[in-house]
């Protein structure tokens, strides 16, 4: 994995051999060929159209829905730092927010801006470039209810605005082209009281509080809702809940959640994903599909 190629010189941050554990929620993998944490956006575009077409890209949020493989990630991982998490209301009920800015912070200035709609993004442990990449979405929401459009710089360097339409939207999924780094978003809501707003974001986060392991080591839901099912609960119906893999578990709380005990490999966190995939499909004939982003190679 450490070839040692030439790359286009930068403004901001270009580390090799970059540890990407810290930086994610499972804290476990292993590190980036090269971690890039761009000056602006004009860094990160001159950057990507000078580099060798063949690098592999890959953008970074708060990896609350990634298991980074152990042997880590080749080419280039890009990380948004605080130039890119600004958050502007535009008018009365839409709001300008960065790549890297957090669900907690959208919410937030929304409410203080008494835009309401996008309290969902309050409970989602990520950044809008994941929530944009992933349709985040949460109590009945979902990214694509209130993106109106975002801009991204294309792997070729290229800034282009894609619509919602434009990136075919599904549950959990978008057709985000490949390599392309979302560095803004808009979203809509509708106006509302800023208190009403704050008692919705209490509601959703006491929900939150009492259903999920939210201080955990974790990626979030690790299998999508199969049509007409509930992964949580065929994996509750396979007798998972609980079953371990070294220190990996799958959570007693919220059992389509995996836990890293302690000092878990991905390695057993992605088995452990596996044991449970091959059980469910066993009991139910349902085929779970993941949810995580499973990035990098094996050891
Ligand atoms: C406790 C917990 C609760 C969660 N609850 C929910 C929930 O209710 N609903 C839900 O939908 N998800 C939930 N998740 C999963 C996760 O928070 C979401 O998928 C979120 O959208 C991921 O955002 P992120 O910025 O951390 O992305 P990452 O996990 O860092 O990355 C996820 C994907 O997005 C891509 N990506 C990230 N940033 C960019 C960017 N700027 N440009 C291009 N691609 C990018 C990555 O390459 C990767 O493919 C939960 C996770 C945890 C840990």
């Amino acid at each position: 994995m450490s070839v040692c190629y030439a790359l286009p010189p930068v403004r901001g941050k270009l580390t090799h051999g970059a540890p990407l554990a810290p930086l994610v929620w499972f804290k476990s993998g292993g590190a980036a060929e090269w971690l890039f944490e761009p000056a602006d956006v004009d860094d990160l575009s001159n950057f990507l159209f000078a580099l060798d077409p063949a690098v592999p890209v890959m953008g970074l949020g708060l990896g609350s829905n990634m298991i980074v493989r152990d042997g880590g990630v080749p080419g280039v991982v890009v990380r948004l730092g605080k130039v890119f998490a600004s958050v502007e209301p535009v008018d009365s009920t839409t709001l300008r927010c960065g790549g890297g800015a957090s669900g907690i912070l959208v919410s937030s200035k929304a409410r203080d801006a008494g835009i309401g709609g996008v309290e969902f993004l309050r409970s989602i442990p990520g950044t809008v470039g994941g929530f944009v990449r992933m349709n985040g979405g949460a109590y009945g929401r979902e990214t694509k209810d209130v993106l109106v459009d975002c801009e991204v710089v294309l792997r070729t360097g290229e800034r282009r605005t894609l619509s919602a339409a434009d990136l075919g939207y599904t549950y959990r999924h978008s057709e985000l082209p490949s390599g392309a780094i979302v560095i803004s978003a808009t979203f809509r809501g509708h106006v509302d009281a800023p208190a009403a707003i704050q008692i919705e974001m209490d509601r959703i986060a006491a929900a939150r509080e009492e259903s999920q392991p939210l201080r955990s080591k974790t990626g979030g839901s690790t299998f999508k809702n199969p049509e007409g099912h509930k992964a949580w609960a065929l994996i509750d119906a396979a007798g998972c809940r609980g079953l371990r893999r070294g220190d990996a578990q799958v959570s007693e709380k919220h059992c389509n959640f995996l836990l890293n005990l302690g000092n878990a490999a991905s390695a057993d966190i992605e088995a452990l994903g596996e044991e449970v995939r091959a059980k469910v499909m066993a009991q139910s004939g349902v085929a779970l599909e993941w949810e995580i982003q499973r990035v990098g190679v094996d050891k």
